[in-house]
């Protein structure tokens, strides 16, 4: 007679829910491949999470009495050909993967194993494909209107068929730049227990070296003490942390960039949900309940609702339906390579210096560093979107193919143009609005060609230039293009010339 083994991935570790909730009496599979590990060179800190999350997660549920078979081994095809030999009447049912062509790859490794797979949905999310499917039967993307479907379809914020407050967004009091003296409530921080610090350790002597970059956390990059929930108890705490004590003022400096506040009042909350140990409904009804109790204000529990269950659930489907030219595409032709100081934050430019240095450090930087700081330089700069999706996978701790690759390649870099309406690009000008960097910087914010002008001047004008024929016709560019027309040729001349030798420079790690 056939037996039943739940097979988790790193990625999926709910237990109070999904197939470990359904399948109470069945044992429950859980593999560590190393050469997955070894794929690119990743964070230290990423590798620590999945593998102490999953070992915290095989003993929580052997304690709660079930079988738990571990294999740690080099490959998954090692892994399940292990198991098929010691079980060989099982079939495993586990949950669909999001990573485009994993489910073709696990089908056959689980053939080849002489086994069989039965795939349940995915209940880290809220919309299933069937539903987004149906929603965008006409091919067209866009987050707002689905941000409004969502709402309607979940009931979140709504009264009746109207949203709570009269508005569907609060944007406008949500670009605020905080005041000097502000100081956002402290993230919570875990004393972690013997199996993190073994992990930690394991991580940092078995996946070192052997890449082309220069790997993260060796002897020039020392990272800090590693910081991220690995257990539901953990991220249950950081969700109540920051829900009471920094929500509140989430939303109004959601888009501020301060060089000493590496966090700001974000939840810090994307490792958790995207392993599983915190649900999307739980977060999002979490906060609705502060608003509820008055403890956080509408304009900033509608912005985090907003992330999580508009743009979080959005770019999974969009990943799904776009993939796999999403990953390669560059409907802008930019071919530079990526400067080298992505991976050694070696530069002298305040803000780029700055954020590469917290991705090094812990392996995050908030959303507007991401968008606004490194991917827009990118963008600005011409790099090869393929080439800076790989730094982003490597080096976050958040990071998965589903939601690294729509939010670097298209919302980023414009490489596909399937929901981004216009580039994010942008100069100084907005770098120095939103974040304190520039007064900071060896280069001038105000100068856009000449010694020591701000490197992002010179290439938001050439990036605008050469993307002319792609860009202008784009109606949401109007503007910027009626400013490129207000240059005369000598302008642009010198433009061109500061955007040939900054590039230069990043070349020859000067910049
Ligand atoms: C270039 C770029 C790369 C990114 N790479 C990743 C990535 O690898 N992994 C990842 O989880 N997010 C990624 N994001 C989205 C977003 O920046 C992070 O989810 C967020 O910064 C995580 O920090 P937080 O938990 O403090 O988020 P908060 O700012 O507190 O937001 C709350 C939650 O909303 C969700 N969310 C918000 N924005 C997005 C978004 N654009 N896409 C998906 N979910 C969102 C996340 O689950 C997040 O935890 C990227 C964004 C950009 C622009
Ligand atoms: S002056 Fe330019 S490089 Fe320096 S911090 Fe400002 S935007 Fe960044």
């Amino acid at each position: 007679m056939l037996a039943v083994t739940v097979w988790l991935r790193g990625d999926h570790l709910v237990r109070h829910r999904g197939p470990l909730a359904r399948r109470p009496d069945e044992p429950l599979l859980l593999i560590e491949a190393e050469s997955f590990a070894r794929k690119l060179p990743y964070h230290p800190h990423k590798l620590t999470l999945i593998f102490a999350a999953m070992r915290q997660f095989r003993d929580t549920v052997a304690d709660a009495g079930r079988t738990v078979h571990y294999r740690q081994v080099e490959s998954f095809g090692e892994g399940l050909s292990a198991h098929f030999a010691d079980h060989p009447e099982d079939r495993l049912v586990t949950t669909a993967p999001q990573t485009d062509g994993a489910r073709e790859r696990i089908e056959a490794l689980v053939t080849e194993a002489g086994g069989s797979v039965e795939f349940v949905s995915d209940e880290r999310f809220l919309c299933e494909p069937a539903q987004f499917d149906e929603w965008a039967s006409d091919g067209r993307y866009r987050h707002e209107d689905f941000y409004r479907f969502m709402r309607r379809e979940t009931g979140y914020l709504m009264a009746d068929s109207d949203p709570i407050g009269g508005e569907w967004n609060y944007d406008d009091q949500n670009r605020e730049t905080p005041p000097e003296d502000w100081t956002p409530a402290e993230p919570l921080s875990f004393d972690h227990d013997e199996v993190v610090h073994a992990t930690a350790e394991w991580v940092t002597e078995t996946f070192t070296g052997g890449y082309d970059e220069p790997p993260y956390g060796g002897e020039w990059a020392e990272p800090e003490p590693f910081r991220w929930p690995v257990t539901r108890r953990q991220a249950v705490r950081a969700l109540d942390h920051f829900v009471t004590h920094r929500l509140a003022d989430f939303g109004p400096y959601q888009d501020a960039m301060r060089g000493d506040e590496w966090a700001m009042s974000h939840s810090l909350l994307s490792t958790s949900l995207n392993l599983g140990l915190l649900l999307p409904d739980e977060v999002i009804e979490r906060a609705i309940e502060a608003y509820e109790d008055g403890v956080a204000p509408l304009n900033s529990v509608e912005g985090f609702v907003r992330q999580v269950l508009g743009w979080r659930e959005f770019l999974r489907h969009v990943y799904r339906r776009e993939m796999p030219t999403l990953s390669t595409a560059n409907q802008l032709a930019a071919e530079e390579k990526l400067p080298e100081f992505y991976w050694t934050g070696d530069t002298d430019m305040a803000c780029l210096s700055d954020v590469i240095d917290g991705v090094r450090q812990r392996g995050y930087s908030h959303h507007i560093e991401r968008l606004m700081i490194l991917a827009n330089f990118g963008l600005i700069y011409g790099v090869e979107p393929a080439q800076l999706n790989r730094w982003f996978h490597a080096g976050y701790v958040d990071a998965f193919h589903w939601v690294t690759t729509p939010n670097v390649v298209e919302m980023g870099l414009y490489g596909a143009g399937v929901f981004a309406t216009k580039p994010y690009a942008a100069s100084a000008n907005y770098v120095d609005k939103m974040s304190d960097y520039c007064s900071d910087c060896p280069y001038y914010k105000t100068k856009t060609t000449g010694e020591s002008a701000c490197p992002f001047n010179a290439l938001y004008w050439d990036f605008l230039d050469r993307n002319e024929s792609s860009l202008r016709s784009n109606h949401r560019m109007g503007l910027m293009y009626s400013h490129v027309d207000n240059k005369g040729d000598e302008e642009w001349a010198e433009i061109r010339e500061r955007a040939e030798e900054i590039r230069t420079m990043a070349r020859e790690g000067e910049l």
